[in-house]
């Protein structure tokens, strides 16, 4: 057992961090949006950013922005209210991230993703390249749920779900999880105030579901339950969870110099938990050939880029899950999420024998081969 150092230890290690902000937050019990603590956590973004660190940022606080806005308007459901509330905050809530974003010296982007996004291969694949171009950009990505589109059959529901798929989604190593209270305990402390603080989980076992379920109404929106359950998630995907406190201004700040917090080890690697994901998908009766220099340079890594292509038997989409066979003795060398579908594939293989630069039929990050040699 170790204590909260172990949080920033993690923090200052992460290569890429996903920060999720919750509406307690952000929004005061007036609906009024909490500017100067947000200035602050923008400071701690952009020194993340100034050391290297990839930061993708999901926040909450849409419907509490919104609320007043809209009212309580005569015949529309409970549901047409809430997802109406989200449309309104959410403008008010993306000029807020955006002009602190900016003030703090980092570009900012509006991402509004409902669980199709991440959970369906193609558009995975889409979000995916769309949040990997804007940190190519240094652009902070604030990502919410598309709340007025989402339907409560189909929601993330809460924004700690969303935080760990979009981890998932982007590979980060590391996922915060900001809110009003600075980590889990070992009996409710809203009815046990000398209930232990938990610094550090190893395992989600049964005794911290446990723990979870008993203290998930004392807790805000999401409520503790929420916030293990996004932990398993990203967890399970390769990346260490922090719960942590945001009251304090520049949380981030205050949590890489010790504050109290807890820390959840990563259960797997990010490429085992990918390789497992790519795994479970459903093949598609269709393959790619590949020349001997192609095979080789999967071996070491690489992605299959249509250039070493020599023949594609079958059609699939963009993000179905294919075979990759050798030439020279048809064995099947791995299987890969397409990154074009098979005309697009076709006519990228045509266009490399004519010298053009293609993108990957199969991003490396994507492949999942027979025998690894040195991959990855
Ligand atoms: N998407 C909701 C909002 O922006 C918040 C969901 C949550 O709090 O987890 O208001």
């Amino acid at each position: 057992m170790t204590t909260a150092p172990d949080a920033a230890a993690l923090l200052d290690a992460a290569a890429s961090i996903v920060i999720k902000v919750g509406s307690a937050l952000l929004v005061d019990d007036a609906h009024t949006l909490r500017r100067d603590w947000l200035g602050t956590l923008c400071a701690d973004i952009a020194r993340l950013q100034v050391r290297g660190a990839r930061v993708t940022v999901v926040s909450s606080g849409a419907v509490a922005l919104g609320a007043q806005d809209v009212g309580q308007p005569r015949g529309a459901s409970a549901l047409a209210i809430k997802q109406a509330a989200a449309a309104a905050g959410q403008v008010a809530l993306a000029q807020a991230w955006r002009s602190a974003l900016s003030d703090a010296g980092c570009g900012s982007a509006q991402v509004l993703l409902t669980p199709q996004d991440t959970e369906h291969r193609r558009r995975h694949l889409n979000a995916r390249a769309t949040l990997d171009a804007l940190a190519a950009a240094r652009i902070v990505p604030v990502i919410n749920e598309n709340d007025t589109v989402a339907t409560e059959e189909l929601r993330y529901g809460d924004n700690d779900r969303l935080a760990a798929r979009v981890a998932q989604m982007i590979g980060a190593d590391l996922l915060v999880l900001l809110s009003d209270v600075d980590g889990l305990y070992a009996a409710d402390p809203a009815t046990h105030p000398d209930a232990a603080h938990i610094a550090h989980v190893t395992d989600i076992d049964d005794a911290i579901d446990a723990i979870a379920g008993e203290s998930s109404s004392a807790h805000g929106t999401g409520g503790m339950r929420s916030k293990i359950a996004a932990a398993r998630l990203a967890t399970g995907a390769g990346a260490a969870v922090v719960i942590a406190s945001g009251r304090e201004p520049a949380p981030i700040g205050v949590l890489a110099k010790g504050a109290r917090a807890t820390s959840f080890d990563a259960a797997t690697t990010v490429p085992d938990a990918r390789r497992r994901w790519i795994r479970a998908s459903l093949r598609q009766a269709a393959a790619v050939i590949v020349d001997a220099g192609a095979a080789s340079a999967l071996a070491q890594g690489a992605s299959l880029l249509p250039v070493g292509v020599v023949d594609i038997e079958g059609d699939f989409e963009r993000g179905d899950c294919i075979a990759i066979r050798g030439q020279s003795n048809n064995a099947e060398l791995g299987i890969g999420l397409a990154g074009l579908d098979s005309v697009a594939a076709r006519d990228a293989m045509a266009a490399a024998k004519d010298g053009a630069r293609t993108v990957p039929l199969v991003h490396r990050d994507d492949l999942v081969l027979e025998n690894p040699k040195t991959h990855e």
